[in-house]
């Protein structure tokens, strides 16, 4: 029997060159695609109301005939053309209003039967429904649309309701027998799921709503687990190759630590246990580490940095922003400037970003090639492939969110297979995270420094912008200072807004005159912004206005306030990132959002910014207003392509699907058992770009 993935759409009855077409622009192309396209919502037709029993003011669903038609002008407004209709039943009659739709008085037959959904309006004895949804059921399909739980869908053009109904019906007569289950039986039974023909079925044309859960839980499963068998088989393939076996001195790590200026906090410590033992082993590490803004992961990287040179190998650290570069560079140098290995030697740190001349970057290429640096840190500049190591132990990837997958990966095969730690200042709750990030291994730092206080955030309207402005001078004179945000550059008029450019030369000669500003945006030149933030670090400015440049890890702790002008313009995350240049010391400091304009979306952030500190749950936040897709944006893997499954929403269905990937790549990495055939030729179909990954073993 032909499978219905390859039968082409267009070879259904009813479906010419026109609707195939209306199909194909959404990705509807196949039979398969077709009983995929599952309903947007259900309704409940199995007790349809008798108009006897109709309740003013309920939304509800009634069968009846048309026994009347009629036109009305309204006679308030001239032009409002009024369409009228009796319906009744064997109970009673009742009436129905459209508004300014004439065309429907042409469209609706005397005799006919519908299904008329709205809510019920009482006028003395008549009762009406205003607007109300309809359907015309002719004999041959009502027991599609009348009846039943029916499946409403989103509608295609040329396609009615009605129409697509049959469709689909047609569709799963003939077809569902060669709908064949590529999940495997015990798989299947272990977790109680529906086989696929029946979900299929169910999910169309739900006996009952208890079959529709079903049918969307098996569906939903069979959507998690697709998405995550590639990546339960990259980790799988990861384990086989062989890594650097680290050597873990803890009495060197112990004297490091007790040359910091700082205490450790509880997290850093368990999550430096986690990655040591992870160098330690034999396979590579893949780790993430989520630690919101300012919980300390640099010093963390640091620790793992001096583990991988003490064995004498090499470690790449990499970061966005060449601001950011020179920064962790200063840090770190500053971390390190009076430790010794245990060979006796300091460790040798460089810096390698975009803007250094060609005689000092070749300079520090050779140093790399001939293992004279330990420790280099750059921008994407490490990519080049001038940068050659002798033996890159340790690759790390600092604010990974801000790299495409591609280059995260490209550093790594510098070295033969080094271990590697990702970090990352959006976290995201951690059952969430080791299931979409299958492939890697999660630690959580869940604890800032102590003594820092939570910025005070707040929400002011234009109008009162003074208040933010007293704030930023009270902060000033106690010798603080202050960033003020614009969301562009330059202004723009089309879209009403100020721009960080014209904003700092007014501020700079009206407000804020008797202080030092500076200016720091994306096409200054990069020596230019280095100069800017040098200076705001020395405290040659005051106040610092600039564009989102800043939103990455800079550190400066007498920065206690901040303007966010234009917030609506920005997202959550991206307002909790710029908050974190911020309450960095041990000083209370104050986050101003101000809005220009309201939008709904908008307030929902503001308040969550207010409201929450903690990076999680502004994170938790973010992903239930935007939704998945949104968060984890186009670059995350097949996220966006869920059609069904809700991460969010289905997290235990998620880690099972999760679990049972794993399960079934440990017992069979090729997917070569019987049982699995099916399975992987599904995956195959799904994703071609793992044929690698699968076939050739
Ligand atoms: P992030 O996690 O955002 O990258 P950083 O590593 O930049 O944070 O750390 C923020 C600031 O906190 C830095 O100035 C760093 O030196 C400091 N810091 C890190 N760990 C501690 C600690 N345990 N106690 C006090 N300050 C710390
Ligand atoms: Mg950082």
């Amino acid at each position: 029997m032909t499978r219905p993935q390859d039968v082409p759409i267009r070879y259904l009855k009813g479906i010419g060159p026109k609707k195939a077409k209306s199909f194909a622009s959404i990705g509807v192309n196949t039979v398969e695609d077709l009983l995929y396209y599952f309903p947007r919502r259900y309704e409940d037709r199995t007790k349809l109301s008798s108009i006897s029993k109709l309740e003013e003011g309920q939304t509800q669903t009634i069968k009846a005939e048309i026994l009347a038609k009629g036109k009305r002008q309204s006679w308030r407004r001239r032009f409002f053309s009024i369409v009228e209709i009796a319906v009744g039943d064997e109970t009673g009659k009742i009436h129905c209003v459209w508004f300014n739709k004439p065309f429907l008085l042409e469209y609706l037959k005397v005799g006919e039967t519908l299904i008329l959904y709205g809510k019920i309006e009482r006028y003395g004895e008549r009762l009406q429904m205003s607007n109300p949804e309809f359907e015309i059921v002719s004999k041959e399909d009502e027991s599609l649309s009348v009846g039943r739980i029916v499946p409403i869908y989103s509608l295609l053009e040329r396609i009615s309701q009605r129409s697509l109904r049959r469709l689909i019906k047609n569709c799963l007569d003939e077809y569902l027998p060669a709908v064949n289950d590529f999940l495997p039986y015990d798989l299947r039974s272990r977790n109680d799921l529906l086989n696929l023909a029946q979900s299929i079925l169910n999910i169309h044309f739900p006996e009952d709503f208890e079959m529709q859960r079903r049918a969307y839980e098996r569906l939903a499963f069979e959507e998690f687990f697709l998405f995550q068998l590639p990546l339960a088989i990259r980790k799988a393939k990861r384990r086989e190759k062989k890594g650097i076996a680290h050597k873990v001195d803890e009495e060197l790590l112990k004297d490091f630590i007790a040359g910091l200026p700082f205490k450790l906090t509880q997290a850093q410590q368990s999550v430096i246990k986690e990655i040591s033992k992870d160098m330690a082993k034999q396979e590579a590490m893949q780790r993430l580490l989520q630690g919101d803004v300012g919980s300390g992961k640099t010093v963390v990287a640091m620790i793992a940095s001096v583990i991988a040179n003490q064995g004498g190998y090499q470690v790449a650290f990499m970061v966005p922003t060449e601001i950011l570069a020179k920064q962790h560079y200063e840090k770190i140098k500053s971390f390190s400037n009076k430790f010794r290995l245990s060979s006796g030697k300091g460790i040798n740190i460089g810096l390698l970003t975009s803007s250094l001349n060609k005689k000092e970057k070749e300079n520090i290429y050779k140093e790399i090639k001939e293992g004279k640096v330990n420790l280099i840190i750059g921008t994407h500049a490490l990519l080049e492939e001038n940068v050659v190591f002798k033996n890159l132990g340790l690759v790390v990837i600092d604010e990974q969110h801000k790299f495409g997958v591609g280059q995260r990966a490209l550093l790594p095969k510098k070295g033969a297979n080094p271990d590697v730690l990702i970090m990352t200042a959006t976290p995201i709750p951690r059952t969430l995270a080791i299931t979409l990030y299958a492939d890697l291994d999660v630690s959580v730092i869940n604890e800032l420094p102590p003594g820092r206080l939570a910025v005070k955030t707040m929400h002011l309207s234009e109008d009162e912008r003074k208040k933010a402005y007293v704030v930023v001078k009270d902060e000033l004179k106690k010798g603080n200072q202050a960033y003020i945000i614009y969301p562009v550059i330059e202004e723009s008029y089309a879209l009403d807004l100020s721009g960080a450019k014209k904003m700092y030369g007014e501020l700079k000669s009206t407000e804020f005159k008797e202080f030092k500003l500076g200016l720091i945006h994306g096409r200054l030149k990069q020596e230019e912004q280095d100069e800017a933030m040098l200076k705001f670090k020395n405290k040659d400015i005051d106040i610092l206005v600039s564009t989102t440049v800043l939103e990455v890890g800079i550190d400066i702790p007498e920065a206690t306030c901040m303007i966010i002008e234009h917030a609506e313009r920005f997202g959550l995350s991206q307002l909790h990132q710029l908050r974190g240049r911020i309450g960095r010391g041990s000083q209370q400091s104050y986050c101003m959002l101000i809005s220009h304009s309201q939008t709904e979306g908008a307030s929902e952030r503001f308040s969550a910014m207010v409201k929450y500190s903690n990076g999680f749950k502004i994170a938790e936040e973010d992903l239930r207003i935007r939704g998945p897709g949104e968060f984890f944006g186009s670059r995350q893997h097949g996220l966006t392509e869920l059609k069904i499954g809700n991460p969010l929403a289905q997290m235990q269905l998620l880690k099972r699907a999760r679990e049972e990937a794993i399960r079934l790549i440990e017992s069979d990495p090729l997917l070569a058992n019987r049982p699995n055939v099916m399975l992987k030729e599904k995956l195959l179909q799904r994703f071609p770009e793992y044929e690698k990954l699968i076939v050739v073993g």
